[in-house]
């Protein structure tokens, strides 16, 4: 059994960990994309080894992999967690300076370094469950980076848990720490062979009890256009605007639906991202998003029915669309194992919670371990409000996951055969 009151370090190695600046970089073509993650990796592998998980290394990409190795004679298939060490582009995440709001009597949380920077109670309703909680706020001036640096120090505690109470019996564990996932490449170099892993849990998920198999499937579009060039002063009847024609196009997207800021739940959309161009030749770029495949193509004949529309009042003009697959809801893989699920939900109530089952509007490095062979549901690490300044996270959820993990990690002992 798990002893009922481990002693809990996760926060004081959360506050370690986000003061190290590990923003990735899209513009980068390296990995990692920034070398200032392999800051962070250095310290989790060293904290690894300290703690005698004796082959945690970071590797040449800016990998972090450790195994705890298993401590029962049963057929264990072997479990892995995973968590990002990257925080996003959108928001610095250089000289981060948490403060912990102690004993949140619920009310706005005001940053003290910028007045502007309140989170809101009517705006943030998650916190109505957090009364009583230890608060992790940033002081107004930079993300947290609770996403996803509160599931790592979840998983490091969950390790040291498991290291220091040999009577709690699992099979091998996996540790893993991807760079750049926030910039879409958090396993394009990931060695699957070496990590050796048959299920894994990526710890990046919202509210305390949450459990995510299902994601974004995702697209990105990239429609170039052709226009017709000629000097200005003799333009008429000639000229054809790429610019023009672009901005035409980005004019007839629908506005009431099939946007990020018009949807929510199941729903998908079509956005556009990037325009780049000049007279002659324009390029829209665009991420598509929805659960099913079919929405996916729907809107993206959408996109082409408008961009066609368009262009026919040009005919000198022309476009071209391309269409690249960026990942796949990973609820198709993951019904295949649906025990992978249960025992997440079975390890969320051992640790006193109401499981939630949820889906992310969005991608995690597990839809894509999950269509590399490797199944992997996401399960909540508490962080809220993430790529903002007003990141939070409390004391007691990121308590909580760490006793999810532990408790996940004995329930495939339990289920497993002798
Ligand atoms: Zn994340």
């Amino acid at each position: 059994m798990i002893p009922p009151l481990f002693k809990h370090g996760v926060t004081e190695r959360f506050l370690r960990y986000v003061v190290i600046d590990t923003q990735s970089d899209p513009d980068s073509p390296s990995c990692p994309s920034t070398d200032k993650q392999k800051n962070l990796g250095r310290l989790l592998a060293s904290e690894l080894r300290e703690m005698g998980v004796a082959d945690a290394h970071l590797d040449e990409y800016g990998y972090v992999y450790a195994t705890i190795p298993a401590n029962t004679s049963k057929q264990v298939p072997v479990i892995c967690f995973c968590s990002h060490m990257d925080t996003s582009p959108d928001c610095t995440g250089k000289n981060v300076r948490p403060q912990i709001v102690k004993n949140y009597r619920g009310g706005d949380i005001a940053l003290p370094a910028d007045p502007s920077q309140v989170i809101r109670a009517a705006e943030h309703p998650a916190l109505k469950d957090q009364i009583g909680h230890d608060i992790v706020t940033t002081d107004g001036t930079t993300l947290l980076g609770a996403d996803n640096k509160a599931g790592i120090a979840e998983i490091m505690d969950a390790a040291q848990v498991l290291i220091e109470n040999p009577q709690i019996r699992h099979g091998t564990i996996k540790i893993l720490f991807t760079p750049d996932e926030e910039i879409g490449r958090g396993v394009d170099k990931v060695d699957l062979k070496k990590l050796g892993a048959d299920f894994a849990y990526t710890v990046d998920g919202e509210s305390a009890g949450q459990i995510e198999d299902e994601t974004f499937s995702a697209d990105g579009v990239t429609i170039t256009i052709q226009g017709v060039s000629t000097h200005p002063g003799f333009a008429k009847g000639k000229m054809e605007h790429a610019i023009k024609i672009a901005a035409a196009i980005v004019d007839r997207l629908p506005k009431d639906t099939c946007s990020p800021e018009t949807t929510e739940g199941k729903e998908g959309f079509l956005h556009p991202i990037g325009i780049s161009g000049a007279l002659e030749q324009t390029t829209l770029s665009f991420i598509v998003r929805d659960f099913t495949e079919a929405g996916l193509k729907e809107k993206e004949a959408l996109l082409e029915r408008i961009v066609k529309d368009v262009i026919k009042d040009y005919p000198r003009s022309t476009y071209r669309m391309e269409i690249k697959e960026q990942y796949r809801n990973m609820k198709a893989v993951i019904d295949r194992h649906p025990e992978s699920v249960d025992y997440a939900i079975e390890a969320i109530r051992r640790a006193g919670l109401r499981p939630v089952r949820a889906s992310i509007r969005g991608g995690t490095d597990g839809s894509r371990l999950s269509f590399m062979g490797l199944p992997c549901p996401n399960i909540f690490a508490g962080e809220h409000a993430f790529h903002s300044r007003l990141e939070w996270v409390s004391r007691q959820d990121m308590e909580k996951a760490v006793q999810t993990i532990v408790h996940l990690a004995t329930i495939w002992e339990e289920r497993a055969a002798p």
